[in-house]
C-alpha cells in the first residue's frame, strides 16, 4: 500500500517519482496503479469515503463529463486533471484513446484515479477499461459508486422496489448503437411486475415507450423522467407511459435523464423529500390519477 503519499504537479511527476522511490516514501513498482472510481450521480456527499481518499492521494485524475463540478472541486490543488468527457452525440475522446491515456499514465508510474459518473460497472465502460489494464498487467482496483438509478430513485421519491407493487427491477440501456434499432427484447421487458430503469434513453424515449406498449405494457403505466438527479438542478416529469415522451419534450428536459417505468412511480409525490424543498411548484407535474390499486 502507498502511505504518506503527496500529490504533485503532472509536469514534474517523473522527477518526483524518482525522488519518492529513492527516499522509500513510496513502495511503488515502476508501473503505477489505477483506481476505477465511481463518483455517484452528482451530489458530492454521495461519494464514498474510499473515493474521496483516492482522489486526495492521486497523481492524476482522468474524469468523465458526468462527474459533477462539486466533486471536481474536491481534487486537491496540484493534482493533474484530464477531461475525457463525452457529450451526447459528440464523442470528445474515443474510448480507444481513453484506454491509451490511462495505460500510458499508469505505465509511467503514476497513481491514477479514473473517475466516472455513477458506478463504473453500470453502463460506465468500467469493465472494458479494467480488461485493458489487465492486458497490460497494470494493477487496478474498482470502487463502486451510487448509480444513477439509485440516486434518481431516492431523490425523486420513487423506490425501485416496493412490496406489492413489483417483484424486481431491471436496468436497461436506451442507447442506440450506430443508428441501428435498439437491440432489446421488448416482450421480455414488458412485465408490469418489474420496474424498468432506462439509462441514456432520452433521445429514444418515444421509441422506448411505443415499443413497450406494443409489447403489452399498459399505456397507463406510470413513468418518470429524472434530469440531474441528486443535484440542485434535478427536475422530474411524471406521466403515463403513453404520454411520457411528449411531456418530457414539453418540459424541455436535457441530458442526463434517467427514466423509471412502473407502478412504483405512483409514490413519487408522497415520498418526495428533496425536490419539493427547492422547487415547491414542480409537484404540479405529478401524475395524480394513479392509485396503488395493484397492491
Ligand atoms: N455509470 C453511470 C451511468 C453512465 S451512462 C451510472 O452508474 O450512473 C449515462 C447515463 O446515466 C445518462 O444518460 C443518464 O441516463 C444516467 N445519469 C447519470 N447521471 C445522472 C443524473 N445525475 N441524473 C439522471 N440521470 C443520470
Amino acid at each position: 500500500m502507498i502511505g504518506n503519499y503527496r500529490s504533485f504537479d503532472f509536469k514534474d511527476s517523473k522527477q518526483d517519482l524518482i525522488y519518492l522511490s529513492k527516499t522509500q516514501e513510496l513502495s511503488m513498482a515502476t508501473t503505477g496503479f489505477v483506481s476505477l472510481v465511481g463518483s455517484g450521480p452528482g451530489d458530492p456527499e454521495l461519494l464514498t469515503l474510499k473515493a474521496l481518499r483516492l482522489i486526495e492521494q492521486a497523481d492524476v485524475v482522468v474524469f468523465d463529463r458526468l462527474v459533477s463540478a462539486e466533486i471536481l472541486d474536491l481534487i486537491p490543488h496540484g493534482v493533474s486533471q484530464i477531461s475525457v468527457g463525452k457529450t451526447p452525440g459528440k464523442h470528445c475522446v474515443p474510448q480507444d484513446q481513453i484506454n491509451e491515456i490511462i495505460v500510458s499514465l499508469a505505465l509511467s508510474g503514476r497513481r491514477l484515479v479514473r473517475l466516472k459518473g455513477g458506478d463504473p460497472y453500470i453502463f460506465g465502460r468500467g469493465g472494458e477499461e479494467a480488461l485493458v489494464l489487465r492486458q497490460h498487467d497494470i494493477p487496478f482496483e474498482v470502487v463502486p459508486g451510487v448509480t444513477a438509478a439509485s440516486g434518481c430513485s431516492s431523490y425523486s421519491g420513487i423506490p425501485l422496489t416496493h412490496r406489492g407493487l413489483c417483484h424486481g427491477v431491471r436496468f436497461v440501456t436506451g442507447h442506440l448503437q450506430n443508428n441501428e434499432d435498439l437491440k432489446v427484447d421488448w416482450d421480455k421487458l414488458a412485465d408490469p411486475d418489474c420496474t424498468l430503469v432506462f439509462y441514456m434513453g432520452l433521445a429514444n424515449l418515444q421509441t422506448i415507450c411505443r415499443e413497450l406498449i406494443s409489447a403489452g405494457l399498459p399505456a397507463s403505466t406510470p413513468a418518470a423522467a429524472v434530469h440531474g438527479g441528486t443535484t440542485s438542478n434535478q427536475r422530474k416529469v411524471i406521466s403515463s407511459l403513453a404520454e411520457l415522451a411528449d411531456a418530457v419534450s414539453s418540459a424541455g428536459l436535457q441530458s442526463p435523464v434517467t427514466t423509471i417505468i412502473g407502478d412504483v412511480v405512483t409514490l413519487s409525490d408522497e415520498l418526495d423529500w428533496f425536490q419539493s424543498e427547492f422547487q415547491p411548484n414542480e409537484s404540479a407535474n405529478a401524475y395524480d390519477s394513479l392509485s396503488l390499486a395493484r397492491a
